[in-house]
């Protein structure tokens, strides 16, 4: 393994630097400011804010995820971990069942690390975490295991972008790639949607403090992520997300070379189902209209979707033993 390739983590377990971030995290926690609601519950104590998150690390499937972008997910699948629960109350959320039912169990640092060490020995190129901003202290206890035990792949850090910067911050150096969402321009929009007051605001400085991190994606020779940044924008019917706009806006803040994954796979889930606007799937000619943005202004980097059509293949199922449908 060469410097270039070596994950950011693994120098930082060498130094002896990985525990101390876990303790600034673990404080992060009494009162909870671990994301941008910054809720003050004591999570210490058992007691639960917006997420429902208690204070141990809930997960709800760990496997080698094989629909991720071609540079995530490799030839062998991406090392996914989904945990339970979520800062955003997304009424379209494909993942609803963890994070708004809350399936999952509890697992300790060893079981996660143990977790992490079987999807590399499975061949995945790296560990993926989903939605892991509320049990990040443990998740970084469990990280030290894993290093010490021969974790060797990069870290993926997979958000819905609506991230603490202060939090991000701790991050630097263990994080080698951020895949994060760039959701909405409109504040009345993600109120609406996901429950996310100031949205935009907050998502733009979370993209900034993760490009500052990771910069630009670089891939090894066989095409996966070695470091970097990707944005996500899922775009919605009916114009919904604002696409032009939050598209606009990203170039604006970090130029046009940023890796994006324009992603038309919408489909009505949980809440959308019956629901007046979201209740349909994004009709080809509406993610045509989305890409013709992205090559408007001009970014080079990424990947656009071949569907634009009701996708169920993208929703998990977590409550089979496979997880997807
Ligand atoms: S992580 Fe959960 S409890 Fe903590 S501030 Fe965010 S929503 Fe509130």
């Amino acid at each position: 393994m060469t410097n270039a390739s070596k994950p950011g983590y693994l120098s930082l377990h060498e130094q002896g630097l990985l525990e101390e971030r876990a303790r600034a995290l673990r404080a992060l926690c009494s009162p909870c400011r671990l994301c941008p609601r910054c809720c003050g519950v004591d999570r210490t104590r058992g007691e639960r804010g917006f997420c429902r998150a208690g204070s141990r690390v809930q997960a709800a499937k760990a496997l080698p995820h094989t629909g991720e972008e071609p540079a995530i997910s490799g030839t062998c699948g991406s090392g996914t971990v989904f945990f339970t629960h979520c800062n955003l109350r997304c009424l379209f959320c494909q993942n609803y069942q963890i994070s708004r039912e809350h399936l999952g169990r509890e697992v300790s640092a060893e079981e996660l690390a143990h977790m992490m060490l079987g999807l590399q020995d499975r061949g995945c190129r790296n560990i993926s975490l989903v939605s892991a901003a509320h049990f990040l202290p443990g998740i970084l206890e469990a990280l030290i295991l894993a290093a010490a035990g021969g974790l060797r792949v990069p870290l993926v850090y997979n958000s819905n972008g609506y991230e603490n910067p202060e939090v991000l911050r701790l991050l630097d150096g263990i994080i080698d790639i951020y895949l994060p969402d760039a959701k909405y321009c409109s504040d009345a929009i993600a109120m609406h949607f996901s429950e996310a007051p100031d949205y935009h605001r907050i998502n733009m400085a979370a993209l900034r403090e993760m490009a500052r991190q990771a910069g630009h994606l670089e891939v090894d020779e066989h095409g996966s992520a070695l470091r970097g940044l990707i944005i996500r924008h899922l775009v919605l019917p009916d114009g919904l997300t604002d696409t032009y706009r939050v598209l606009r806006a990203i170039k604006k803040n970090l130029g046009p070379f940023v890796t994006i994954s324009l992603m038309g796979q919408f489909t009505p889930c949980f809440k959308a189902a019956g629901h007046p606007v979201l209740g349909r799937p994004l009709s080809p000619e509406e993610y045509e209209q989305a890409c013709a943005m992205l090559y408007e202004l001009g970014f080079e980097n990424g990947w656009v979707q071949e569907c634009g059509q009701d996708d169920r293949a993208f929703v998990p199922d977590f409550s089979r033993p496979d997880g997807w449908n």
